[in-house]
C-alpha cells in the first residue's frame, strides 16, 4: 500500500488559509461527510485576520449576529458588536464543533501552486518544501492579509520601536511614551482611543479624514441572551433584522448615491456633538462624498483626539528620521514609538504566491491590469482553483459572511461535478469579460467612483475588489453554477 500521506495522495481539495472563509467551506464539507481535505494555514495558528488583528480595542464593526455563520450560530455573543477576543474564540469553537483541527496543517505557507494538466491536478508547495496535490485548489486568503507599510524615506532610521496594527508588540508598554500614529483608517479608529490615557503624547498624521459615526454598541441584555438561548428563533430574528437593515444602507451607495448628502448631515452633528473645538473639527471633516471610503463606527474616537496629549497632524509626512517624524513644512514630530495603521495590500489578493494555470500562465501576469475572477471565484486559465472572497466580493454596506455563504455552495457544487467525470472546468474568457463589464460598469455609478482614493482600487484606479450591489443579488447569482459559463474538460 503506498502511503497515504496527504503529500503524497491527491486530495479532493486543497484550502489556502484558516480564516473565516477557508473554516466556513471546511465546515460545510463536514457537514456533507467529506473528510478528503487539508487546510494549509501560513500562521503559527488559525484565526485569520482576528488572529492578526489583536490591536487594543480591535472588534468588528458588523454586528456579532450576522458576522457569524448562519449554520453555526451562537446566541451568547455578550455584545452588538463582538471584540475581537470574542470572535477569535468563536473561530476556535468552530473548528472544535467541526473536529477540523486535524484537518489544519500550520506554518504552511504556500509558495507555489501549478495546474498540472495531464494529471488534471493541482501541485502545492509549500516554503517548508513540504508538496502536496489536489484536484481543487481553493484560495481563502482573504483581501485584508498583508500589512501595508508607507513607502516612506527614512524609516529605517527611526530608533524606536515601530510596528504595524496587524503586527501589535503587546509586550512593549505604551505607558509614558511619546507615540506617533500613521493612518486613520478602521484599524486606527479602534486603537487610538485605547492607547490615549496612557501615553505621555500622541501624535495621529492624518492623510485624509475618514467619516466616523456613532457606534450603536451595548452589552446583550440577560434578558436577550437568555431568550436568545430559550428560543433560538429570536437570535435569527435578530440577525435577520440586521441583515434587512444592513441591506438598505446599500441603496446608498449604489442606487442613489445622492443620499449620501443626507447622511452627511448626520455625521455632521454628530462630530460638533463630540467635538467642541472648531479647528479641530475642521481637520476632522472629510472634503469627499461619504461612503468613498469605508464608513466608520466609534463613540470614542474623537473624544480621544479632543484630550490634551493628542495632536492631529494634517501636514504630509516628508520622512522619517532618527527620532520622530519630519512633515512638510519642515517640523520634526518627536516619537519614541511609531505605529503604522497603515492599512493592507488589499488588490494583491493571491500574491505573494505563485500560481500557474493552464500552459504555464501566471496569475499575476493575467491579473497585471488588475485582479479580476468570473463572479469573483473562477478565472479564466486556472482550471479548478476556486477563489472565495475573491475579487469584487469585498462590501461597504454588509457582511462578509453573508458574501461567504453564497460561495460556498457554488464551489461545492463545482466539487461535486469534478465527481461526475469531469477532469477540469475553465470559466471561459468571454463570460468572465462580461461579467467584470458589468460590474466595472454598475461600479462606476456607485459612491466609490465620486473622488477619493481607497483600499477598493488597485494602483492604476480599477476597482478590483468591492461588489457593485445588494448581497442578496449576489447570492441569486452564485445559487448554481451556470455550466455553460465553463469549458468542462471530460
Ligand atoms: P485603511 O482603511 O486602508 O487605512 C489606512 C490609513 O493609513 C488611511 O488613513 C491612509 O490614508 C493611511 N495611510 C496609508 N499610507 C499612508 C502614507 N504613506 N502616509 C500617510 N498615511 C497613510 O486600513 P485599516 O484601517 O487597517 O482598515 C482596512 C480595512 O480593514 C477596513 O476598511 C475594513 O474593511 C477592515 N477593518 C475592519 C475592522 C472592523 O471593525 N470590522 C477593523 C479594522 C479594519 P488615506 O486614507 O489617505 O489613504
Amino acid at each position: 500500500m503506498p502511503n497515504k500521506t496527504p503529500e503524497t495522495a491527491p486530495l479532493r481539495v486543497l484550502i489556502i488559509g484558516a480564516g473565516f472563509a477557508g473554516l466556513g467551506l471546511a465546515m460545510r464539507l463536514r457537514q456533507q461527510g467529506v473528510d478528503d481535505f487539508l487546510i494549509l494555514e501560513k500562521g503559527s495558528e488559525p484565526g485569520g485576520t482576528w488572529r492578526d488583528n489583536s490591536y487594543p480595542g480591535a472588534a468588528c464593526d458588523v454586528p456579532s449576529h450576522l458576522y457569524s455563520f448562519s449554520f453555526e450560530p451562537k446566541t451568547d455573543w455578550t455584545r452588538r458588536y463582538a471584540p475581537q477576543a470574542e470572535i477569535f474564540a468563536y473561530v476556535r469553537q468552530c473548528i472544535d464543533n467541526y473536529g477540523l483541527q486535524p484537518k489544519i496543517r500550520v506554518n504552511s505557507e504556500v509558495a507555489q501552486a501549478r495546474f498540472d494538466e495531464l494529471a488534471a491536478l493541482w501541485r502545492v508547495t509549500t516554503t517548508d518544501g513540504a508538496s502536496f496535490s489536489a484536484r481543487a485548489l481553493v484560495s481563502a486568503c482573504g483581501q485584508l492579509n498583508r500589512p501595508l507599510y508607507p513607502q516612506i524615506p527614512g524609516v529605517e532610521r527611526f530608533a524606536g520601536e515601530s510596528f504595524h496594527s496587524a503586527r501589535w508588540h503587546h509586550d512593549l508598554d505604551l505607558s509614558g511614551k511619546r507615540v506617533a500614529v500613521i493612518g486613520t483608517g478602521a484599524s486606527a479608529i479602534q486603537f487610538v482611543p485605547q492607547i490615549v490615557p496612557k501615553v505621555k503624547q500622541l501624535t495621529l498624521f492624518q492623510r485624509t479624514p475618514a467619516y466616523v459615526l456613532a457606534k450603536p454598541d451595548r452589552a446583550y441584555s440577560r434578558f436577550e441572551l437568555a431568550l436568545m438561548q430559550r428560543w433560538p428563533w429570536t437570535q435569527k430574528l435578530d440577525r435577520g433584522l440586521q441583515y434587512l437593515y444592513h441591506e438598505a444602507r446599500g441603496v446608498a451607495f449604489f442606487v442613489l448615491p445622492g443620499l449620501m448628502k443626507l447622511m452627511r448631515g448626520s455625521f455632521l452633528r454628530h462630530l460638533a456633538r463630540q467635538v467642541d473645538d472648531a479647528g479641530l473639527r475642521a481637520k476632522l471633516t472629510p472634503d469627499y462624498p461619504m461612503g468613498c471610503k469605508r464608513i466608520l463606527i466609534s463613540n470614542d474616537y474623537y473624544p480621544a483626539l479632543a484630550q490634551p496629549q493628542v495632536a492631529v497632524v494634517n501636514e504630509a509626512i516628508r520622512e522619517v528620521s532618527e527620532h520622530g517624524v519630519i512633515t512638510a513644512d519642515g517640523r520634526e514630530h518627536a516619537a519614541d514609538v511609531l505605529i503604522y495603521g497603515t492599512g493592507f495590500a488589499a488588490s494583491d489578493f493571491l500574491a505573494p504566491m505563485q500560481i500557474r494555470g493552464l500552459g504555464g500562465l501566471d496569475l499575476n501576469q493575467a491579473w497585471k491590469d488588475g485582479a479580476e475572477a468570473y463572479k469573483g471565484i473562477s478565472v479564466n486559465g486556472f482550471p479548478n482553483l476556486f477563489i472565495l472572497y475573491g475579487p469584487n466580493t469585498n462590501l461597504g454596506h454588509n457582511s462578509i459572511i453573508y458574501m461567504l455563504e453564497s460561495q460556498f455552495p457554488y464551489v461545492l457544487a463545482c466539487l461535486d461535478k469534478l465527481d461526475q467525470g469531469v477532469r477540469y472546468l475553465d470559466v471561459r474568457k468571454p463570460v468572465q469579460d462580461a461579467w467584470n463589464q458589468r460590474v466595472q460598469h454598475a461600479i462606476e455609478h456607485s459612491v466609490w467612483e465620486q473622488g477619493c482614493s481607497s483600499w477598493y482600487k488597485n494602483a492604476a484606479g480599477k476597482h478590483t475588489n468591492n461588489w457593485s450591489g445588494f448581497t442578496f443579488s449576489y447570492r441569486r447569482h452564485t445559487r448554481q453554477p451556470d455550466w455553460s459559463a465553463y469549458d468542462l474538460v471530460r
